[in-house]
């Protein structure tokens, strides 16, 4: 599967920081993790410091696949909003999701002090935004539903925006509770990290066939090594939808842009600010001082169709950022595409099918994938160790 295209800044900013084998010989271990993405990195770190012997694989590089193309944008706020996925959910699972999804910015940002570099992460506050009255209703709402289960938001007027942030909408929710990061940066180092603690990372190394039995799997690599293991951990991104014979996610394309550095701070607090609109917009800053707008999605994943979309992507992205920020000239360094997955819920998928024994499937999708991914990473070791995990039922497939 094409999972991205145009120029990825996090790609062209970092480069190769170091490089994986490929596997040349037959391997025996605990947990086979399947892709090297942020999902398997964290899933392969969270195990490897839980005791197991960890290998992973991915058939290209490492972060090659749809991390190199998210914006990671690190919000609680799912693409349901929390008074929607109550209505759909009921309370009790929506406000566990919910919270879920706020501690799991925390937990990723101690991960990124443990480790030598900071991979861009920041703390930052979000800006949840009705861009017309049309949507002021259902924000009050949402607005009201948080603060009723204890999460930390202000409601801003536009009196309030005009000062908070120099532009004018019918209103939004300030919360002090999100992150940045990047994606790219914090896949390497989880890795090289891991490395050190004895995970086995290989690059290059297609999985093609596997053999499960009851106490485990045999997996086929596309250069004819076998890699035997108690568990294997699918970690694939899109890709793994092709191997369950159920739907799970819309795939859908979706834009991104970054700009040239600029000279000071964009806005005040540099908060994350996302339009509560779809096709969605939001924008967040680098730490080397440029502006990251995505958003355009379209709902189809054909990516000649989507790559030839870029130009006209681009040019509608800074014109929205442009009717927020009239004076914040932007000029694009790099544009790109990546396939973008919505379940209909928002939630993530993440566990076991009975298709599968001894496999886990981690399917984190839509705006807060790279929180998923810190979900699935710890519910896969909880359940490997036999804990019961604080998630138990949350995110499971057969909801
Ligand atoms: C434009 C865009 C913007 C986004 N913005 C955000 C955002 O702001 N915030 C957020 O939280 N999320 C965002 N996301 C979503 C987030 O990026 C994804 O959820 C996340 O990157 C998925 O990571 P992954 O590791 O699961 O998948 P991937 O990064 O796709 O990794 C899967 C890996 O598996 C490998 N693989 C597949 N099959 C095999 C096989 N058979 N053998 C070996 N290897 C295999 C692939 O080569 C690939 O490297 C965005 C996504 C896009 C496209």
């Amino acid at each position: 599967m094409d999972l991205r295209s145009g120029h990825p800044y996090w790609l062209l900013r970092n480069g190769l920081p170091s490089s994986f084998p490929a596997l040349t010989k037959d391997l025996k271990c605990d947990v086979l993790v399947i892709g090297a993405g942020i999902t398997g990195a964290l899933v392969a770190f969270h195990l490897v410091e839980a005791g197991f012997s960890t290998v992973i694989t991915d058939k290209h590089g490492t972060a090659w696949g749809s991390t190199a193309a998210s914006t990671a944008l690190l919000q609680y706020d799912m693409d349901t909003p929390l008074c929607g996925l109550i209505d759909r959910l009921g309370q009790s699972r929506a406000v566990r999701a919910y919270l879920a999804s706020r501690d799991a910015i925390g937990k990723l940002h101690g991960l990124a002090k443990q480790l030598p570099d900071d991979c861009g992460f920041g703390l930052r506050p979000s800006l949840y935004v009705a861009p017309d009255a049309g949507s002021l209703d259902l924000m009050r709402r949402e607005y009201d539903t948080r603060r009723h289960y204890g999460f930390a938001v202000e409601w801003c007027s536009p009196q309030d925006l005009r000062q908070r942030v120099g532009f004018e909408r019918p209103g939004a929710i300030y919360s002090k509770e999100g992150g940045q990061v990047d994606p790219y940066r914090l896949t390497w180092q989880l890795l090289l990290e891991g490395r050190r603690k004895g995970l086995h990372v290989f690059d290059r190394t297609p999985v093609t066939e596997y053999d499960f039995t009851a106490n485990g799997v045999s997996a086929r690599t596309g250069k004819g090594r076998t890699i035997l293991a108690k568990h294997i951990i699918f970690a694939t991104g899109y890709e793994a939808t092709e191997l369950l014979d159920r739907r799970i996610v819309d795939l859908k394309s979706s834009y991104a842009l970054v700009s040239e550095p600029l000279s000071g701070t964009p806005w005040p607090d540099e908060c994350l600010i996302r339009e509560h609109a779809d096709p969605c917009l939001y924008f967040r800053t680098t730490d080397d001082h440029r502006v990251i707008i995505g958003g355009g999605d379209e709902p189809f994943r054909n990516p000649e169709k989507r790559d030839a979309l870029i130009p006209a992507k681009t040019k509608l992205l800074l014109e929205k950022f442009g009717s927020y920020f009239p004076r914040l000239p932007l000029e694009t360094a790099f544009a790109w595409a990546g396939t973008f997955g919505e379940t209909r819920d928002g939630l993530a998928s993440i566990g076991q099918v009975p298709e599968y024994p001894r496999a886990f499937f981690t399917l984190g999708f839509g705006g807060n994938g790279i929180t998923y991914s810190l979900l699935a990473a710890e519910i896969i070791r909880d359940t490997l160790q036999g804990v019961r995990s604080p998630y138990d039922g949350l995110f499971g497939f057969n909801r």
